[in-house]
């Protein structure tokens, strides 16, 4: 073998030596039954034509390359939100492996979250000493002030019910009876991660003031309550707290996994770091208000903050670029009485400037999007802002009124006409949209990839370049730490998105004496 203790070559570009690809020529042809290359590429091109487009969206049975995670994956970072927290999810050991993967690989950071480790016998016969056994070990090992308990499919597909196991654990002494264990029931065959989030929020507001609320006063503590949502842009925790601050508004995060998704590196590890205290989660219903950053995915949580907290919580759109920030802005100045000061409107200022800077270059650009639902949706705003054209707008987790919503938004705008919105459909359907009418680039998560390398195997003139913006990200790093709401976040999207189409620009112009003509120094 070629590899060399003096010359280690990582994978790329070892199997390019010939030995290995002779070894992996011989690999195909001895053992994986490959189909003949011809065929190959003739089933490759027929996957790009609009007669296949038919087929793949007449799919009813499968899912390919999701554009969603399931529910306790949302649970858990809801969870991770709040000070010495373990997330604790009763069911199977391999779906909180992925969970813990998921996260790592995305924030690069260890995510400590347990299982009860439900094997065939708790499937049979329900997990509850599994939960006993698991609760106690937990609170023994780890610590944890409290410990906010999701469920797996496992669990919930044999109905075992978490507020009688919780119960029985602690009227049997496996916990003390006053030890907070708020619980959600996740079940992953309906909804996404971003209704994972929502349950587990609600479960653990309820569990903290639904029986307290006797001496509760709307107002009394004059803060005013923030819930992110699912969200994984740690800069967006940061800049909505600055502008906060800036706008000298005194506030309570609810959920914020800002400090322990991102712990430095100094020789000492943190199981727990930072997040919102039990004491903030009792005061929450005296606050004058509270903003959800992701209204549309936050039903469960508005249910019960409307109903038992007695807020008016107003009607906002995630604060994503220059509109909806603004209004974010005008409304925290409306219920808190105080002014916007001079800093933000500096900030807008520069954001304008740097739109007006931009525009030439992406003025009628076309562009494939999908994520989560607000995060689609405030992309979506922002891009027709800068001029963009939005095509193909992919939201699997997005219902009927999230649609109509996001229509009408387009048909506002001169840039929104010739863009369809698609619901509850995957990545390969996505593929097949973006060879039928091609954009000139795709925003979204790191999956994305597969199609770029799709249509540019197709040719470099059918080639559509991702964009990182969206979660998950695995193949690029630092991109988690960046900032998407706010004025500050639009001026790192557009400057993303306004790079990205120089980058290509460049890409395309660079033939010396055929395109080099526009080569050009200054952009
Ligand atoms: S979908 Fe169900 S089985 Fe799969 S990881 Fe999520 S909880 Fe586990």
């Amino acid at each position: 073998m070629s590899q060399q203790v003096d010359n280690i070559k990582p994978s790329y570009p070892l199997f390019r030596d010939e030995e290995y690809k002779d070894m992996l020529a011989r690999k195909r042809d001895d053992f994986e039954e490959k189909h003949p290359q011809d065929k190959i590429d003739e089933v490759f091109q027929w996957t790009t034509t609009q007669e296949y487009q038919e087929l793949n969206f007449a799919r009813e049975a499968l899912t390919v390359n999701p554009a969603k995670a399931c529910q306790p994956l949302g649970a858990v970072l809801c969870s991770l939100g709040f000070e010495k927290t373990m997330p604790y999810v009763h069911g199977s050991q391999g779906c909180v492996a992925y969970f813990r993967t998921y996260f790592n690989r995305h924030f690069r950071e260890p995510v400590s979250c347990v299982s009860d480790s439900m094997t065939e016998d708790a499937a049979v016969f329900g997990g509850q000493q599994n939960m006993k056994d698991g609760l106690q070990n937990c609170k023994a090992t780890y610590k944890p002030d409290m410990i906010a308990v999701s469920t797996t499919c496992m669990a919930e597909v044999i109905g075992d019910d978490l507020n009688a196991f919780i119960n029985n654990s602690k009227k049997e002494g496996f916990l003390e009876q006053d030890y907070p264990v708020p619980y959600a029931h996740t079940p992953s065959f309906v909804g996404s991660h971003v209704t994972g989030w929502d349950n587990m929020f609600e479960g653990i507001a309820r569990y903290f003031t639904l029986n307290y609320m006797e001496d509760k006063v709307v107002g009394s503590n004059g803060k005013v309550n923030i819930v992110p949502g699912f969200e994984t842009y740690l800069g967006n925790f940061r800049v909505i707290k600055r502008m906060l601050k800036e706008m000298d508004v005194d506030y309570s995060f609810l959920s914020d996994p800002e400090e322990v998704l991102d712990t430095p590196a100094d020789g000492q590890f943190r199981m727990y770091a930072g997040g919102t205290s039990q004491a903030e989660v009792k005061d929450a219903p005296n606050a004058t208000t509270t903003l959800l950053l992701q209204p549309w995915q936050l039903e469960k949580t508005k249910k019960l903050v409307e109903g038992t907290w007695k807020h008016e919580v107003p009607k906002l759109s995630i604060p994503m670029g220059l509109d909806w920030t603004d209004e974010f802005l005008m409304k925290i100045s409306e219920i808190t009485g105080q002014p916007i000061p001079a800093s933000l409107e500096k900030e807008r200022g520069r954001l304008v400037d740097m739109i007006t800077d931009s525009h030439t270059w992406l003025h009628g650009k076309k562009f494939a999007i999908w994520g989560d639902p607000d995060f689609v949706m405030g992309l979506a705003k922002f891009l027709l802002e800068l001029g963009c054209e939005p095509t193909h707008i992919l939201c699997n987790n997005g219902n009927k009124r999230w649609k109509k919503a996001m229509d009408a938004i387009l048909e506002a705008s001169p840039y929104g006409k010739d863009c369809t919105v698609y619901v509850g459909k995957d990545l390969w359907h996505l593929r097949s949209l973006v060879f039928t009418n091609k954009p000139d680039f795709m925003i979204g998560n790191s999956y994305g990839k597969f199609i770029q390398r799709d249509t540019l195997h197709k040719g470099k003139e059918f080639e559509v370049p991702l964009i990182r913006l969206g979660f998950p990200i695995f193949d690029r790093h630092h991109l988690h730490r960046q900032t998407t709401l706010g004025y500050e976040g639009a001026m790192q999207m557009l400057t993303t998105i306004v790079n990205s189409v120089l980058e290509r620009l460049d890409e395309e112009t660079r033939g010396m004496q055929t395109t080099d003509y526009n080569y050009d120094l200054v952009r």
